[in-house]
């Protein structure tokens, strides 16, 4: 694969069809600027202001803009917000579509064909292999992302994260709890 790429791009390059310096700036964009530090910094934005809490949950790509964070698929973001009666969880059933901006590239399992099947059919099972049980009156919710709308979730803010600030709010919130395949962590589980 690796070799297959190489000879792509260099072909690509010889051509003109693209610049090399480009790409590099895209792939440090992507490996240094964009990931799920900047969902968690979202997301704990929206734990410690309610009213910008309230903005994500109506207009959440306005929401998230303001935080610096856009761009190619994040053009039309759903914030949801996950309660004690009801766990959200993303999937793409039909390839990958994930929030870029806001989680970065998506991980292989999110791309795999089990969980894109399994997240719909069994999310219970999915989520129990992500080492998450919820209480069996938590309703599951699963989204399924479309080429336009990409869904950002907002976790239970954890137990014991009272009166932290929001930089150690965000160090709480994983990518998997802003899929929905896991949960923020506790203070002291993070110390762990
Ligand atoms: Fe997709």
């Amino acid at each position: 694969m690796e070799l297959r790429v190489r000879a792509l791009e260099t072909v690509l390059a010889e051509k003109g069809y693209i610049d090399p310096a480009a790409l590099d700036v895209l792939i440090d964009t992507y490996q240094t600027r964009i990931g799920p530090r900047n969902g968690a910094r979202v997301v704990a934005r929206a734990w410690s202001d309610p009213a910008y809490k309230a903005w994500l949950l109506r207009d959440a790509t306005a929401a998230i803009a303001s935080l610096g964070y856009q761009g190619r698929q994040g053009e039309h973001m759903v914030a949801l917000e996950n309660t004690p009666a009801q766990h959200h969880m993303v999937v793409c059933t039909l390839c990958s579509c994930y929030p870029w901006p806001v989680l970065g590239l998506p991980p292989t399992w999110y791309k795999s064909a089990p969980y894109r099947s399994r997240a719909v059919r069994d999310p219970r099972g999915v989520l129990a292999e992500f080492g998450v049980t919820l209480p069996a009156g938590t309703a599951i919710r699963v989204h399924d992302s479309t080429a336009e709308v990409r869904y950002l979730v907002l976790p239970l803010r954890p137990e014991g994260s009272e009166g932290l600030d929001e930089e150690a709010l965000a160090a709480l919130v994983t990518r998997d709890s802003m899929i929905g395949t896991g949960l923020a962590l506790t203070p002291p589980a993070r110390a762990r």
